[in-house]
């Protein structure tokens, strides 16, 4: 097992910011959705109104405050950020949406996690800008209407299917990020390293990009990593063998997988003959979290043709026992 202090580390705030792609045009990969939204930001700049509420979901790490920011930038409108967990109570909520001015852009994080109550404040804010409070308690209790400006909810999620269908209704404009390509990864480590001031080969990008599981976030870690190996140990440039030392060491291996993947693979493995397995065995056995199992580990998995999702459970796939280099058990029904 790797040393867990070397597991790939969030990025120090600044420097996450100066890689972040500041327009549509600087944005890389998700090219349907770029495209679309495009036409939805400058329709909504030429008639001077606020762009319909747009719900960006997938997998964490592909860009959903990304392209939040990019739009409240294209159409010249403030950006206001929370998430689903922190709005605690109408209230919260209320003092917000008070607060927009004009055609803003409001980004909810995390917008599955919203509290019951709140999201019933939400709906007459979305659809009509307005405002249904209660004031007062018992029986003086009354409801006063506030007008809201016109705004446009950016919401995001890594699950869609826990959000209620009356706010998935919603939305006008939903998009569905996917991982990226090793080709678009490459782009996005080769424009990292140069805002970083380092330099990369052409392979030293493929190789960090082709391990780093479809996701830029996850691309941009494993760069300053493998930055600070090239900065210690090489010349500070980054060639294929260079990222390949670093990646290894980091505990990355050739497919990408870090220590809790491969935890989670050799457990369905060795415990289970490679399945099918609930996900809450799933999560007991490896004392995770069922939601960050959920959201954050098996995407990759799944996509990668690793696991498969059947109703009685996971299974493990060809590929996954071919990369632990084990034999998968003959099975009765085979
Ligand atoms: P999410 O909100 O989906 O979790 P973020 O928008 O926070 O993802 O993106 C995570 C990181 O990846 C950020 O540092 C961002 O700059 C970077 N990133 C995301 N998408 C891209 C992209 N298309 N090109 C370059 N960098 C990207």
């Amino acid at each position: 097992e790797p040393d867990p202090s070397l597991r790939p580390q969030p990025m120090p705030e600044d420097l996450d910011r100066a890689l972040r792609p500041q327009g549509l045009e600087e944005f890389t990969g998700q090219a349907a959705a770029r495209a679309n939204l495009s036409v939805f930001i400058e329709s909504a700049r030429r008639r001077g109104q606020a762009m319909d509420h747009t719900l960006f979901y997938g997998p964490p790490g592909l860009g959903k405050t990304t392209l939040a920011q990019i739009i409240s930038k294209e159409l010249g409108v403030n950006f206001r950020m929370t998430s689903g967990p922190v709005l605690a109570k109408a209230g919260d909520l209320a003092a917000i949406l008070t607060n927009l001015e004009e055609r803003d852009v409001l980004f909810i994080d995390e917008i599955h996690r919203l509290n019951p109550v709140v999201e019933e404040v939400l709906y007459p804010a979305l659809e009509d800008f307005e405002l249904d409070l209660m004031i007062g308690e018992g029986p003086a209790a009354r409801s006063v209407r506030i007008d809201l400006q016109p705004f446009t909810l950016v919401g995001a999620t890594t699950r869609l299917g826990l959000l209620t269908t009356p706010l998935r209704d919603r939305f006008g404009i939903p998009v569905r990020l996917e991982f990226y390509t090793v080709e678009e990864l490459s782009r996005i480590v080769t424009r990292g390293a140069r805002l970083m001031g380092a330099e990369i080969d052409k392979a030293g990008a493929h190789e960090i990009a082709r391990r780093a599981r479809g996701t830029p976030r996850i691309a941009g870690r494993l760069l300053r990593r493998v930055v600070d190996f090239a900065v210690v140990e090489g010349d500070g440039s980054i060639s294929k063998p260079v990222a390949d030392g670093a990646l290894t060491r980091l505990g990355v291996d050739d497919l990408g997988l870090d220590g809790a993947d491969r935890r989670y693979l050799s457990m369905l493995a060795e415990n289970f003959g490679g399945g099918p397995v609930g996900v809450e065995t799933i999560a007991a056995a490896l004392s995770e979290a069922r939601d960050a199992i959920e959201e954050v580990m098996e995407p990759y998995l799944l996509q990668q043709g690793l696991i498969q999702r059947t109703p009685r459970g996971r299974v493990l796939g060809a590929k996954a026992w071919a990369h632990l280099g084990l034999a998968p058990p003959k099975r009765a029904d085979q």
